[in-house]
């Protein structure tokens, strides 16, 4: 067994394959924050007198992300973000993670809880004809929900935990399916639509997956443990597992795609202007359509529990 690269000792417990290192423990945990210190100072993401929202969600890449910001930046004023979706059990459970974590590294956290301030569920979305497509309504939901929570948390920059892998196999999924707009939406600092939204950041973009999981584990961070019962990613996965199979090949082969998609999606933007941006006529957020998609599903839930007496 090789010895660590970077403080010599026998106990190495990973191997970078596309970096050609074997680490320690302790030696990866570092190693893992000084990439995201790193990234967030190489796309200039925020400063450290900012404050920062980092939207939390229970699972791996959020606490990952989390964690490693509060070693990374000691003085930058965190606030913790979640989203609790009413998904029976799974949201709880979700909570209860996200509240044990930012208990122990002492971080403001608010919670949005939809059931409370909606009066409905995601679950709700099952009478309706997304039923078949409830991961997508989530994240039309999480999105507009975390701009508002960004808003009432007063940050000016909101953090997600999108990693690596995330973020290549979409743009790989945008760049072959011709979807050129949406392909310059993912960008590692997307600055808002319109003033006084949050700029948003991906300070992950670089760590890949399984070692955001690797720094949860070894840095024994409290992670759900239990999978989202509507999770249907199915198409995402194509993208992956084809990414997958390259990385056998030549593993820095996300990390090349990534630099020459960064490398395009300026040249793209030239080349495909903005599509004009009104304000939805219910919410005021910035819409391509007179009504936007958020409270075009939020009104579907709500006419059938009003038409069905449901109050909930
Ligand atoms: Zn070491
Ligand atoms: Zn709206």
């Amino acid at each position: 067994m090789p010895y660590c690269r970077m403080c010599g000792s026998g106990t190495v417990v990973v191997h970078i394959s596309y970096a050609k290192l074997y680490l320690c423990q302790k030696c990866f945990l570092e190693f893992y924050v000084k990439r995201v210190k790193r990234t967030v100072e190489e796309f200039k993401m925020f400063r450290e007198d900012d404050v920062v929202g980092v939207a939390v969600s229970g699972g791996k890449d959020s606490a990952a992300l989390l964690h490693s910001l509060h070693n990374a930046f000691p003085k930058l004023e965190l606030k913790a973000l979640h989203l609790n979706l009413g998904i029976p059990e799974y949201s709880e459970h979700c909570e209860s993670k996200v509240k044990t974590l930012t208990k122990i590294l002492d971080i403001e956290l608010q919670t949005y809880d939809i059931r409370k301030e909606l009066g409905l569920t995601i679950e709700d979305f099952k009478k309706t004809k997304f039923k078949r497509k409830i991961c997508s309504v989530c994240g039309t939901i999480k999105r507009h929900i975390f701009e508002e929570m960004a808003k009432r948390a007063q940050v000016r920059v909101l953090a997600t935990g999108h990693n690596l892998d995330d973020v290549t196999s979409v743009m790989l999924n945008t760049f072959l399916n011709g979807q050129w707009t949406q392909l310059t939406r993912i960008k590692p600092i997307l600055p808002p639509l319109t003033e006084g939204m949050a700029y948003k950041v991906k300070p992950l973009i670089r760590s890949p997956e399984n070692e955001n999981l690797l720094y949860c584990l070894y840095g024994e961070l409290p992670i759900r443990t239990i999978g989202c019962p509507n999770s249907d990613t199915a198409g995402i996965k194509k993208y992956a597992k084809m990414l997958e199979k390259f990385s056998e090949e030549d593993p820095n082969f996300k990390h090349l795609l990534l630099n020459r998609f960064l490398e395009l999606i300026p040249l793209m933007e030239e080349k495909f202007p903005k599509p004009t941006i009104t304000r939805c006529r219910i919410c005021n957020f910035p819409s391509s359509n007179e009504v936007c998609a958020y409270c075009k599903r939020i009104s579907l839930v709500k006419g059938y529990q009003t038409r069905n007496n449901i109050v909930k």
